[in-house]
C-alpha cells in the first residue's frame, strides 16, 4: 500500500496555494505517492512549484469556472482527477465536508471529517481526531479500501521536500454534469486581513474583559504573526465583527498556539478552542474555567499583562 496514490484537494486564494494544502501534502508523504488536484483556472507556474515543492509529483487541473462552487460540480471534478487514487484528503472546511461526503457517496470510500492526522496500519487508512470540545480522543479505522479524510488545518507542520521534484501540470478532461441549482450571482464577502482565522498558526482572543478595546489584542496577534479572535459575548457587544468569533457557534481553531485574554472560558467558546496545541489565558480571576485547560496561566489585568508580554516580544523580535 506504500506505493498508492494519494490525492490531495488544492485550496487556493487568489492564485495562491493555501497552508493547509501543504500540509495535506505532508501528511501524504507518509502514506503513499501525492498528487494535488486543482479545481479552477489554469494554476500559475509557482503555485505548481510550491505544491511540487512539497511533494506533488502531479499537478492534475480540472479547468471549471464559476460553477466550481456547486458542490454537486466540484465533487464530481474531484471524483474525475481521483479514479486511481485511494485516499483523498481534503481541508476540514464547511465545503469540502459535503465534496468529502459527496465523493464518499459516489465511490462507496469510507469517510472521516475534522481529523487531525492520518496513518496507514495493515493496508487501511486509520485516523485521529478530538470529539465533543475535544474533550475525547477518537482513533478511526476506514475499513473500505478507499478513504477519503478531511484535516483540520495546523494539525501537521508542513515541510518541504529537501530536493523538491518538479510537479507535472496534467489537465483532466471533465464536463460538468446537470445539477438541478444552477448558480445566479456570486458575490464575494471582502475577506478580512492577515492569516484567515481557521488557519492561524497563532491566534490570540479577546473577551468581555478588553471592555470593547482591542489595541492590546491586535498588536499581540500582529507580533506573533496571528489571527485575532473573540468570544461570542464581544461579537454581540458589537466590538469587533462575527467573523472572529471562536467557538461552538463560531470558527473552530486549532493553532499551535492560543491566547486568550479576558476570557472566562465558557464551554460554548471551549469548544472551539480547546485543541490548540498549546493554551495561554490571561484574566483577572484565579478561578476563571480557561485555567482548567491553560497550559500557562496569567492571573492579572490584561492591560497591565499584554504590554509586557508585546514589549518582551518586540524587543526579542529587534522590531
Ligand atoms: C447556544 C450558545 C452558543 C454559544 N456559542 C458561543 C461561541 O461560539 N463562542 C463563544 O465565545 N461563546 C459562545 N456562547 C456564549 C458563551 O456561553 C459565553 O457567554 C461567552 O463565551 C463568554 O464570553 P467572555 O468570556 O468574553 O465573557 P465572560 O464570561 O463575561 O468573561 C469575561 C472574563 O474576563 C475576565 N476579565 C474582566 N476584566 C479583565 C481584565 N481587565 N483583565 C483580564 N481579565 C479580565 C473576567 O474575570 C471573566 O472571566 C454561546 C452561548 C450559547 C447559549
Amino acid at each position: 500500500m506504500s506505493a498508492m496514490t494519494v490525492a490531495v484537494l488544492v485550496e487556493h486564494r487568489d492564485g495562491q496555494v493555501a497552508g493547509p494544502t501543504l500540509e495535506n501534502l505532508t501528511l501524504a508523504r507518509s502514506l503513499g505517492r501525492p498528487v494535488a488536484v486543482w479545481i479552477g483556472e489554469e494554476p500559475a507556474d509557482d503555485a505548481v512549484a510550491s505544491l511540487g515543492a512539497h511533494g506533488a509529483e502531479e499537478v492534475r487541473w480540472v479547468e471549471l469556472g464559476g460553477t466550481a462552487r456547486l458542490p454537486k460540480v466540484r465533487s464530481a471534478a474531484l471524483a474525475a482527477a481521483t479514479t486511481d487514487t485511494r485516499i483523498v484528503l481534503l481541508t476540514s472546511t464547511f465545503l469540502n465536508k459535503e465534496l468529502a461526503a459527496l465523493l464518499a457517496l459516489a465511490t462507496g470510500a469510507g469517510v472521516v471529517v475534522d481529523a487531525s492526522g492520518a496513518r496507514i496500519v495493515d493496508g487501511r487508512v486509520e485516523t485521529e481526531q478530538t470529539v465533543f470540545a475535544a474533550t475525547w480522543n477518537v482513533t478511526t479505522r476506514i475499513v473500505a479500501e478507499d478513504a477519503i479524510v478531511a484535516l483540520r488545518p495546523n494539525t501537521t507542520q508542513a515541510v518541504a521536500l529537501d530536493a523538491p521534484a518538479t510537479a507535472v501540470l496534467e489537465k483532466v478532461a471533465f464536463e460538468a454534469p446537470e445539477t438541478p441549482e444552477s448558480l445566479v450571482h456570486v458575490d464575494p464577502v471582502e475577506r478580512g486581513e492577515g492569516v484567515p482565522l481557521s488557519e492561524a498558526r497563532v491566534v490570540v482572543s479577546g473577551g468581555r474583559g478588553t471592555n470593547g478595546d482591542y489595541t492590546l489584542v491586535r498588536d499581540l496577534a500582529e507580533v506573533l504573526g496571528g489571527a485575532v479572535g473573540a468570544t461570542r459575548d464581544a461579537t454581540d457587544e458589537g466590538w469587533i465583527s462575527h467573523e472572529h468569533m471562536v467557538g461552538q457557534t463560531g470558527t473552530t481553531v486549532t493553532p499551535a498556539l492560543y491566547v486568550g485574554c479576558g476570557i472566562s472560558g465558557a464551554v460554548h467558546h471551549r469548544g472551539g478552542m480547546q485543541a490548540s496545541g498549546t493554551i495561554v489565558a490571561v484574566n483577572l480571576d484565579p478561578d476563571a474555567p480557561i485555567f482548567e485547560i491553560a497550559d500557562l496561566g496569567i492571573v492579572g489585568d490584561l492591560n497591565d499583562v499584554l504590554p509586557q508580554a508585546i514589549e518582551r516580544l518586540r524587543e526579542h523580535k529587534g522590531a
